[in-house]
């Protein structure tokens, strides 16, 4: 299977024009995820990239200021979006019953998906299994109801090693990867599983060569050129 490399630039814009003359190989699929109003600067200046969105609302239109429906997006030439990212879980309390308002919608629109879970630190603490049985949880929530899973990508993001530049140890990362893919072994559709928290150019590898994990979600270390041009090369051999 292909790698998937997803650049999150969250409520940053990195330079663009380091870009130029980058091209992407076709053994892996990049991602990038700029804040809203910069769609089109990444359009511009990196071809053979992917647009993604940080979020999306569950509406198709109306009194929702401040929103983006499923359709504009993908008007807009974006094909994946990140729902239920720690971040927003935290800082606009998103609930899991939000999250899975906005997965359907997303998928009812026919983008695919880039689903955020991972366990606290205060959970992590009382060992994997505790952190396993989180994750299987919120899943469970996120895709209540959820009856067509192809397309669906799931971002396993610890949430103590989000830019705290302490990656999860890439063997644990794995075995939550197997983990969170025997879930969906019923499944008809294969998931695509990312491991995401302070992934950067160093420790890229490692985790991408593990066969479980199909690729990463990349937060500070995808807005410095430099680091996420080296990540990319990773990804093509591994
Ligand atoms: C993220 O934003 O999803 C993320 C993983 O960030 P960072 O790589 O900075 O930990």
């Amino acid at each position: 299977m292909k790698k998937l490399i997803v650049a999150n630039w969250k409520m940053n814009l990195p330079a663009l024009k380091p870009w130029k003359g980058f091209r992407v190989q076709k053994k892996t699929e990049i991602v990038i995820c700029p804040p809203f109003p910069y769609f089109q600067n990444v359009k511009g200046n990196l071809p053979g990239f992917k647009l993604g969105a940080q979020d999306v609302f569950w509406e198709k239109s109306g009194a929702y200021t401040g929103e983006v429906s499923p359709a504009m997006l993908k008007s807009f030439g974006v094909g994946y979006v990140i729902i239920g990212h720690s971040e927003r879980r935290e800082w606009l309390n998103e609930t899991d019953e939000m999250i899975n308002k906005k997965v359907k919608a997303a998928l009812g629109a026919g983008l695919k998906i880039i689903l955020c879970v991972g366990e606290s630190w205060v959970v992590r603490k009382r060992g994997v299994s505790a952190a396993k049985n989180f994750v299987k949880n919120q899943l469970a929530r996120d895709l209540h109801d959820v009856k067509n899973k192809s397309g669906i990508i799931v971002a396993y993001e610890p949430v103590w090693a989000i830019g705290s530049g302490h990656s999860d140890k890439p063997s644990d990362a794995a075995e939550m990867a197997r983990f969170i893919k025997s879930l969906f072994a019923s499944s008809k559709s294969k998931i695509r599983l990312l491991y995401g928290g302070s992934v950067n150019d160093k420790d890229a590898a490692s985790f991408l060569h593990y066969k479980e994990i199909d690729g990463a979600l990349v937060g500070g270390a995808s807005l410095k050129v430099r680091e996420l041009k080296k990540i990319i090369t990773q990804s093509y051999h591994n």
